[in-house]
């Protein structure tokens, strides 16, 4: 769908998000109420027991990490922490659900109204709209030179629950039940610890919901909560989306959009669903209430087959199991555990180290990243930072870009990069070289400076050594030395350029410039 048609849309209608947000807690060894493992794959039915089979007779117990690290979560994101909690009984069939009701919560999650803020470039096309007075712009530096602003999403609650285990549809396309001839359930992962966070319908473009999950997921990887590997289905995001007519305070009618892998797929979702909305409205329709599922092969979203009824859960409290109270002291003692989150890491990166505002959050929005960020800039030194900096937004980030791999698995270490960057700081070789040797320490995992050893790459400073080849140089082209006597001195990057080649790359360009002017001056 091209861009255009969204930004044609969004000066017609205002279109109303709300983001529906599961989250593994991958960080608890055990499930939400049985002693089972968390891991993702393996054998299927392998890690299962009566309680999470939901077998009859089995006692539901509380993962008392699990909770800490929800209530963790509310913290981070400005929530309020119930001192009084409990868990409900949600009733659904569902084969992926053994005992026909999920463990969840309902009236009483353990946080509450909570908050992001998000910001949006200026550049995104599509985005950049006069969005009316309608987003509740926040703090003096909301609106930026650039057009870029900052929004805040209100969150609605987080709730604790336990995961559904997989189906596994056979012989059908794509793994979905259309023309399937059986299905297959896996219950490894069925009573996995599941943070649910509903979002305020307070967003308002596909490119604001994709920076809203994004920060999140870097506010818990920072806590370590998950690995929030949205392939895997550790971090699941729905939307719920609707339009109506600019100015108009009332509602419209919503559609939830399910089966969004990555950050495009959500943002791309989005997109289709706020034309397509559009379009029912302008063609004189009503926008059906319903799930659909995005097809990002296709590009499209498709009403689920199964039209979802408006359900009646019939939740009760969980009697298996006694209300929680938190005091808040306890409270107190799990917020002094909180790490420094994304947003102040790169404040810190542009207050201590003058890095740009964009190369910041890049390098703090994601924990590894910004470790090993601190960790090179520990051992060269904060002079430098900027250069770590550069190396790890380039060449770094192509090569684990190249290669799909973590920062944490990449060949050049922190350590190796630091001494990367000494070397062209004191001058031992050029920067052109140093992209040689990054290269080849990415390829064999050597250290930079062994790698200068073995290939003789030392850059040459000695201005004597130099002038020797300069006057050669010179020596073999008169008619351009003349030349450039006679005033036509955009010819010094031709011999600058011949030094180097007889160098083979070697020479100081520094100390190269210098002597060719003063033996051509
Ligand atoms: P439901 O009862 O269908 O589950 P909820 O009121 O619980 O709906 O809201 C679910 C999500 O949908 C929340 O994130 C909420 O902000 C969002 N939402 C609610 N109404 C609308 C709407 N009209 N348009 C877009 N999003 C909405
Ligand atoms: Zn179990
Ligand atoms: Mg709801």
């Amino acid at each position: 769908m091209p861009k255009d048609r969204l930004t044609e849309v969004l000066e017609r209608y205002e279109a109303v998000i709300g983001l529906e947000i599961h989250t593994e807690i991958t960080a608890s060894n055990t499930k939400m109420f049985c002693g089972c493992p968390v891991a993702f794959g393996g054998e299927p039915n392998t890690r299962v027991c009566p309680v999470c089979l939901g077998l009859p007779g089995a006692l539901p117990v509380p993962n008392e990490a699990a909770i800490e690290w929800t209530v963790l979560a509310g913290l981070a994101t400005e929530c309020d922490i119930a001192l009084w909690s409990q868990f409900h009984r949600k009733q659904y069939f569902y084969p992926d659900m053994p005992k026909d009701y999920q463990i969840s919560q309902y009236d009483l999650p353990f946080c509450s109204g909570g908050f992001v803020d998000v910001e949006v470039d200026g550049d995104g096309v599509g985005e950049r709209l006069d969005l009316g007075g309608a987003l509740p712009f926040v703090g003096p530096e909301a609106v930026a030179e650039d057009g870029g602003y900052r929004t805040r999403i209100g969150i609605t609650r987080i709730h604790l629950e336990e995961d559904t285990g997989k189906m596994v549809h056979v012989g059908g396309s794509e793994g979905r039940i259309a023309g399937a001839t059986h299905s297959l359930v896996d219950f490894n992962r069925a009573g996995t610890p599941l943070m649910e966070l509903v979002t305020e319908p307070d967003i308002r473009t596909p490119e604001e919901a994709r920076r809203f999950a994004q920060k999140l997921r870097a506010i818990w990887l920072a806590l370590g909560v998950s690995d929030c590997n949205m392939e895997e289905g550790s971090m699941r995001v729905d939307a719920n989306v609707s339009v109506r007519l600019r100015g108009s305070a009332e509602l419209g009618v919503k559609s939830e959009v399910k089966n969004m892998n990555s950050f495009k797929s959500l943002h791309d979702a989005i997109a289709y669903e706020i034309v397509r909305h559009a379009e029912v409205l302008d063609s004189g329709g009503v926008v059906v209430q319903e799930t659909r599922h995005w097809d990002a092969g296709a590009k499209r979203t498709s009403g689920l087959r199964s039209k979802e009824e408006a359900h009646d859960y019939r939740y009760f409290p969980e009697p298996d199991m006694v209300p929680f109270t938190f005091d808040p002291a306890r409270v107190a003692e799990l917020a002094d555990r909180l790490p420094e989150l994304p947003d102040a890491r790169r404040d810190r990166y542009m207050a201590d180290y003058g890095l740009p505002k964009r190369d910041a959050s890049l390098l703090a929005d994601d924990r590894e990243t910004g470790c090993y960020f601190e960790e090179a800039v520990g051992l060269v030194g904060d002079t430098d930072a900027r250069q770590i900096a550069n190396w790890m937004l380039g060449d770094l980030a192509a090569l684990l870009n190249a290669e799909g791999i973590a920062i944490g698995q990449a060949r050049v270490t922190a350590a190796m990069l630091a001494e990367l960057v000494g070397l062209v700081e004191d001058g031992t070789i050029s920067g052109k070289q140093a992209k040689e040797v990054f290269a080849e320490a990415a390829r064999t995992g050597d250290a930079p400076g062994a790698i200068v050893e073995d290939r003789g790459m030392r850059q040459v400073s000695d201005a004597g050594a130099i002038e020797a080849v300069v006057q050669g140089v010179l020596d073999a082209h008169p008619d351009e030395v003349a030349t450039y006597r006679g005033g036509k001195t955009g010819l010094l990057g031709f011999f600058v350029g011949q030094v180097m080649r007889e160098m083979r790359g070697q020479g100081n360009p520094a100390v190269v410039n210098e002597v060719v002017r003063r033996l051509l001056g």
